[in-house]
């Protein structure tokens, strides 16, 4: 326990916040998260999908996710996480081919020898590095056309990020993408079998676990609580103002997309929000599709076909099975800039466009294989991280006394993942808790 109590505030309760809330109380003071929607969890949300209880986007564990490992033992929930082999495919140009294994590629005929080989070199190169300094000041494209070559780069790479990053495809940092493959790479029981991890229940086990110990340690937890600013004094936090109402608190973090931290905190500095407002990010629409059939043995699929305008399909029952029985789950994301036209079609025509897709890669494909369709939008998904981000990202201290921030940028160079919301939950905690 600590010898001076402080009322700390903490925005948003997706694992990030739920995370730096526990932290705060383990070390003695009172805590009260508030939270914008009628829900827990952010991204990592569940809904009620016709009777069946799931992410709005897909999650998946990687054997390299050792801070939620840690977090799971300490809920008493590590029995929950279970790993299955996972298949890969990859559908290029009206075709699948299995993906993912040393037989898939060199099996793969899109690929001449030499590529196979520089191929196969530059993900072993790339599973070993652990500083990613040097990475962080080269471009993505260039340093992956320097291991495979410009032609493997345009069939591997070029749709991919075409079509998760559009305008921004060119701006991306080597490290960014080197910290992915890694991450996946090392997620395998052998060289042979890939293997990834999911919780029972989904996210909402672990999101639940958080909020149980967080009420145990006498925590409280707001939903449908917007903070509208983040009100100050002469350089100093002194609380929040929620419906209108202001709520006083020691200090405050921030776990809210940082996109929104200028509009809701008017104290801080100008230089310091014009630095936050320069992170840039792109939204998602994820369909999510209930089928009565699988269209294939994939957990991943990756998709080069000039026909088809999402980067991928995920079929979750392929990792998860624990849905009921002749319901399969298949996600659909579309990462699209606001500017993007398709941004503002309405959702069904989204799903309306995934569905005609899904005949084009398994011809036995029929309509009436849908059982239930929805599509979730996240307006920060995933932030744009060019070379030299490491220096672009603000600290998570800021000017404003009480006031520390933090959000899925703050993961870099590592992956989006929960594993990292709760890591940097934890650094965030204790960057506050030093004062
Ligand atoms: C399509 C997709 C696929 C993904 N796949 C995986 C995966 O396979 N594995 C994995 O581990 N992770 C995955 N993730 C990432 C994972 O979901 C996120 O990394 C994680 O949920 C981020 O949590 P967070 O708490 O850091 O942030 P967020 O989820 O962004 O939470 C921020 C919270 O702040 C709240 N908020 C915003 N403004 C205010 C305000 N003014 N007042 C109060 N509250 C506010 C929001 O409502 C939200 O709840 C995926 C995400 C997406 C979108």
């Amino acid at each position: 326990m600590t010898s001076t109590l402080r009322d700390f505030a903490v925005i948003g309760s997706g694992p990030m916040g739920l995370m730096a809330a526990l932290e705060l109380l383990r070390a003695g003071h009172r805590v009260d998260v508030y939270e914008r929607d009628d829900r827990i969890g952010g991204m990592s949300a569940s809904f009620d999908f016709d009777g069946l209880r799931i992410e709005r986007y897909y999650h998946f564990v990687c054997k390299t996710d050792e801070p939620l490992f840690t977090l799971l033992a300490e809920l008493g929930l590590s029995d929950a996480l279970k790993w299955t082999d996972t298949k890969m495919g990859y559908f290029v140009d009206g075709k699948l081919y299995k993906w993912g294994t040393p037989f898939a590629l060199l099996a793969f005929p899109k690929l001449g020898w030499i590529e196979k080989i520089r191929y196969a070199l530059h993900v072993m190169h790339t599973k070993g590095i652990r500083d990613w300094t040097a990475l962080d000041q080269r471009n993505a494209r260039e340093w992956i056309q320097s291991w495979i070559g410009k032609r493997a780069w345009d069939v591997m790479w070029e749709r991919a990020f075409h079509l998760k990053f559009f305008e921004y495809t060119d701006q991306l940092s080597a490290s960014w993408i080197g910290t992915r493959i890694k991450r996946v790479a090392l997620s395998r029981r052998n060289l042979f079998n890939e293997s990834l991890g999911y919780l029972e229940g989904g996210s909402a086990t672990v999101l639940a676990g958080m909020v149980a110990e967080i009420e145990r340690l006498g925590g409280r937890i707001h939903l449908s609580a917007p903070v509208q600013e983040v009100a100050s004094h002469a350089g100093r936090v002194t609380g929040l103002r929620i419906h209108g109402e202001l709520r006083p608190a020691d200090a405050v973090l921030s776990t809210a997309p940082i996109q929104y931290v200028p509009g809701f905190v008017p104290g801080l500095p100008a230089e310091f929000a014009d630095r936050i407002r320069r992170i840039e990010n792109i939204p998602v629409a994820c369909v999510i599709l209930k089928l009565r059939h699988a269209i294939s043995e994939n957990f991943w699929m990756n998709i080069s076909d000039a026909g088809i305008g999402i980067p991928g399909v995920i079929e979750y029952s392929n990792l998860n099975p624990g849905t009921r029985a002749g319901e399969h789950i298949l996600y659909a994301p579309f990462y699209m800039p606001k500017t993007h036209p398709k941004w503002s079609l309405p959702n069904e025509a989204l799903i309306d466009e995934v569905i005609g897709y899904l005949g084009r890669i398994n011809p036995d494909f029929r309509p009436d294989w849908v059982l239930g369709r929805h599509c979730h939008r996240y307006e920060f998904a995933q932030t744009i991280c060019p070379p030299g981000f490491q220096a672009m990202l603000p600290p998570m201290r800021t000017p404003l006394e009480g006031f520390f921030m933090a959000d899925t940028a703050y993961y870099y160079p590592e992956d989006r993942s929960i594993c990292e919301s709760v890591k940097v939950g934890s650094a965030l905690a204790r960057e506050a808790l030093a004062g």
